[in-house]
């Protein structure tokens, strides 16, 4: 069944009667070529890329909840390129040039929206840095922007500019940067992998690998044995559990962030604005609402739920840089669990284990990179040789020294 305009008006006329459910509800199997653990946003985008571009088959994505219940559905939708590093901006902007025609690929409303990004400069020496970043970019074949604190103030004249503690001094600007809706991209993606003939299997959670003479050779799940050739773990928040099963011990830890949506609104805010001076981001909805966000909450937890100083963190960041949102009631708050790396980038690699692969470390900056992130994945388990844009995205980086430190925070997970 196809998506389109006539689609929705033929239905409207014949009672609805001819949507179908988005994906089959697959039983397993008792072996693949290509299982992948985790139905998260990179889970799905690998299993559709390994169908889609590499002509692959006898995949299946096993999911230990309901598809889309891990961070693909609980970030704050923000999607970008604009990184400093030569490991990151092109594989990010690689990941933003998906994320443009993802839609028509995929044929399915993922709401991606290129309203732009403004990251607040407040002091001469963050000028100093954004120029450096928005070369870097400009370089990479990505867009930016210097604004002025004139050009900032038209286009968003909310912010606290004649009374600021952070006077706002102008702002680097992406604009194909945006949002995207979360959930629909995981949907998005699993209706289009199902298509391809991609089992899907919720409700199956991986509790241990068979690993014989060094290779892979299937996963144990709480729904029986599965055979596989080839293994590709993307888990995000529960990679070190997972790969502990494994006998692996990874340069990662969990830590919690959280989210916030404010009551619906009528539209206020244009794009995506971050503050310079302390860690809060700003967005709005198709409906209105506020989604704002701000730090991890600063200790190790697999809990999907935070706790209180963090969101007085946040509501201080927030009216610090709009006192207006003082007024807005928040409506929800939720938490997922990030996969901090010790450098603040992924690993994209293959593991010492024969057949068995890693998607992971993607800290609280893993959405934006959902589509380049399954085709590289796809690419590495399906030819054994890594994409261009992800080489550096290696695991042994951390024993050979080759760090990929965006924030240049040095080995520190809860900084990244
Ligand atoms: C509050 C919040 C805000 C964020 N904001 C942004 C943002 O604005 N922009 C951005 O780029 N990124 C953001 N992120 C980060 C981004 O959401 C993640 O980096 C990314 O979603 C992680 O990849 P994923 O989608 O595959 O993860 P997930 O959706 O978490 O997928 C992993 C899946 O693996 C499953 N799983 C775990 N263990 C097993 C097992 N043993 N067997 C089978 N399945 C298993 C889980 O149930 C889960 O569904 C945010 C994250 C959070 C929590």
């Amino acid at each position: 069944m196809r998506f389109s305009g006539f689609r929705v008006l033929r239905e409207a006329l014949t009672g609805h009667g001819g949507w179908r459910p988005l994906w089959r509800n697959c039983e397993p199997q008792p072996s693949y070529d290509f299982v992948i653990v985790g139905g998260g946003g990179h889970g799905l985008a690998t299993a559709y890329h390994l169908a889609a571009v590499f002509g692959q088959s006898r995949i299946a994505v096993l999911e230990k909840g309901w598809l889309g219940s891990g961070n693909i559905g609980r970030n704050t939708t923000i999607i970008r390129s604009n990184y400093l590093l030569p490991g990151n901006e092109p594989f990010y902007e690689f990941s933003m040039k998906l994320w443009e025609n993802l839609e028509q690929e995929l044929n399915f409303n993922a709401m991606v929206s290129q309203r732009g990004i403004v990251n607040l400069i407040h002091t001469d020496g963050q000028r100093d840095a954004y120029r450096r970043r928005g070369n870097a970019m400009l370089h990479a074949g990505a867009d930016a922007q210097l604004l002025s604190r004139d050009q900032v103030r038209d286009l968003a004249p909310f912010l606290n500019f004649d009374n600021a503690r952070f006077p706002i001094k102008g702002g680097l600007m992406q604009r194909r940067a945006g949002t995207a809706r979360h959930d629909g991209v995981a949907w998005g993606y699993a209706r289009a992998a199902d298509l391809l003939g991609v089992d899907l299997i919720q409700n199956c959670e991986v509790t241990g690998f068979r690993i014989e003479n060094g290779k892979v050779a299937g996963v144990d799940t709480t729904r029986g044995h599965i055979g596989a050739k080839k293994v590709g773990v993307a888990v995000a928040g529960s990679s070190g559990r997972v790969m502990a099963m494994a006998g692996m011990r990874l340069p990662i830890e969990s830590h919690v962030l959280q989210a916030f949506v404010s009551e619906g609104l009528k539209p206020v805010i244009p794009g995506v604005i971050t503050f310079g001076a302390g860690h809060f981001y700003v967005s709005q909805s198709d409906k209105g609402g506020l989604i704002f966000g701000g730090d991890i909450d600063g200790y190790n937890s697999y809990a999907q739920r935070g706790n209180l100083p963090v969101i007085e963190d946040v509501a201080e960041g927030g009216m610090a840089l709009m006192p207006m949102i003082g007024r807005a009631r928040l409506l929800r708050a939720w938490g997922g669990i990030m996969d901090m790396s010790m450098d603040g980038s992924p690993i994209i690699d293959r593991t010492p284990i024969e057949g068995l692969y890693l998607n992971a470390g993607w800290c609280y900056g893993g959405f934006k990179a959902t589509p380049a992130s399954g085709y590289a994945f796809a690419q590495l388990m399906a030819t054994g040789n890594p994409h261009e844009a992800a080489a550096a995205y290696r695991l042994d980086r951390f024993t050979r020294g080759y760090v990929i430190d965006e924030k240049g925070a040095g080995a520190t997970p809860n900084l990244h």
